[in-house]
Order: C-alpha cells, then sequence, then structure tokens
C-alpha cells in the first residue's frame, strides 16, 4: 500500500490532529517522516513545546504500542529527533503521554509533548 492511499483510509475528519496530517488545518511543521508529523504547540507551556503523532490514527499511547509497537518507535524516534534538531538533548527535556481523562488527555489522537529549554521542575503539575 503506497503512503497516500495509507493516508486517506486512515484519516478520520473529526480528528483534530488527522486534519493536521491531511493539510486541513495549518501548523507549524518542524518535523516530519513517511510515518510522524511534529509540530509546535499552539500554546506552548515552555520555551520548546512539540508535539509528536503518528500520522495513522491511534487514541493513545497504549492503544498505539498494542496495535502497531513499530510505529510506537517511530513516534519516540521522531521525538528524539526533535530535540537534537530544538538544541535540548545536551540539557535534558521532558517527553509526555498524556493518557485520558484523569492525565489531562484533550485530543484523542496520540501524541508526545517535547518540553524544555528551561528546567522544568521534578514533575509538570499533578493539580
Ligand atoms: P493533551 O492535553 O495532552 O491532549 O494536549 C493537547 C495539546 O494540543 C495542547 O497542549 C494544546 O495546546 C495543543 N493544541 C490544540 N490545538 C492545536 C493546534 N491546532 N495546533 C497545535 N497544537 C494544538
Ligand atoms: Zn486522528
Amino acid at each position: 500500500m503506497s503512503f497516500e492511499e495509507l493516508r486517506i483510509i486512515q484519516v478520520d475528519n473529526d480528528c483534530l490532529f488527522c486534519r493536521i496530517v491531511a493539510g486541513e488545518i495549518p501548523a507549524t511543521v518542524v518535523y516530519e517522516t513517511e510515518t510522524t508529523l511534529a509540530f509546535r504547540d499552539i500554546d506552548p507551556k515552555a520555551p520548546v513545546h512539540i508535539l509528536v503523532i503518528p500520522r495513522a490514527h491511534h487514541a493513545d499511547v497504549a492503544a498505539l504500542a498494542a496495535a502497531d509497537p513499530a510505529l510506537a518507535a517511530d513516534v519516540l524516534a521522531a521525538a528524539g529527533a526533535v530535540a537534537e534538531a530544538e538544541g535540548l538533548s545536551a540539557d535534558g527535556y521532558r517527553l509526555i503521554f498524556n493518557t485520558g481523562r484523569f492525565g489531562g488527555q484533550e485530543v484523542f489522537h496520540v501524541h508526545g509533548h517535547v518540553v524544555g529549554g528551561s528546567p522544568l521542575g521534578p514533575m509538570l503539575s499533578i493539580a
């Protein structure tokens, strides 16, 4: 199956991040591969705040890992590449997958938050 066919099959028009993947909603893309996309968070919580997603729709990181472990690995590798490209690797950064309601997940297309650029403290928030 070609990449284009895969994209058409797996775009969910009700999903905000699927619409970003499809180019229907603009985003500031900083990194992309055949299977992943990374773009700046619209409401950054740190000097660098980038979202890394698989192009294919999976609701959360557990669902992604269960359905397609190779794609989960692609997302982790993309997060590392983004951190390197943004100059975060030397001082460190945080990679967060909010999961479910109690985890604060608002967009149910799995995304890793790459946050850094300043000291983040022991936790972002447990409030
Ligand atoms: P979460 O709460 O883990 O589901 O994170 C969702 C993230 O998506 C939040 O940090 C939002 O600021 C971010 N967000 C929402 N809409 C957009 C958008 N159109 N472009 C970029 N980031 C967005
Ligand atoms: Zn989606």
